[in-house]
């Protein structure tokens, strides 16, 4: 796993990119929730079931599948959660999906299942930056914490961060281009 922190910047990376117009609070909070509910399933260690079985840690939870049943389940609720169904779905699965990418790129535990149900096999990516994080909050606060945020800084903060400020960019420009045009129009 990547640190909670690291998993909960990528919708608020998501909303600063589009500005709060486009998703409320309340969605905000549930796909914050939605990048570290896959990993409840480090559960399954208490229950003694293997960390290679679809159902132990990075197994079910973490595949492509159960993020898109979490973001249609959260769109049927899009009018409690003050946004419509189509950013409400997108928003959550880019977010749940979001935390086996992070967790590919760890250097440590197991690969994740992400073609699951179609298939168990664990996947890695071909390069493995980041630190894993260890499990639990008496792991978290050992002395090779500061090296795990330190390399989340790099591989995860300061993309999230570069992507966040060129999206920001390109939506503002976008604006501008349409308000330039009539501003030049109305002058000829
Ligand atoms: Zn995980």
């Amino acid at each position: 796993m990547a640190t909670i922190f690291a998993h909960d910047l990528v919708p608020i990376a998501v909303r600063a990119g589009v500005g709060p117009g486009h998703i409320s609070n309340r969605l905000l909070v549930v796909a914050a929730l939605a990048t570290v509910i896959p990993d409840l399933d480090v559960a399954a260690f208490f229950y003694g079931i293997p960390y290679g079985d679809a159902f132990g840690h990075r197994g079910f939870t973490h595949s492509i599948a159960f993020a898109a049943m979490a973001g249609l389940t959260t769109s049927l609720f899009a009018t409690l959660l003050n946004s419509s169904r189509v950013i409400s779905f997108w928003l959550v699965f880019v977010s749940m999906v979001s935390h086996p990418f992070l967790d590919a790129f760890t250097n440590g535990g197991y690969g994740v299942a992400f073609f699951w149900p179609l298939s168990d096999t664990r996947y890695f990516m071909p390069w493995q930056p980041i630190m894993v994080s260890p499990i639990g909050i008496r792991g978290f606060f050992e002395a090779r914490s500061l090296q795990v945020l330190l390399s989340e800084f790099f591989w995860i903060v300061l993309p999230l961060l570069t992507v966040t400020v060129a999206t920001r960019f390109a939506t503002s420009r976008k604006k501008a281009i349409p308000y330039q045009l009539t501003f030049i129009c109305k002058r000829l």
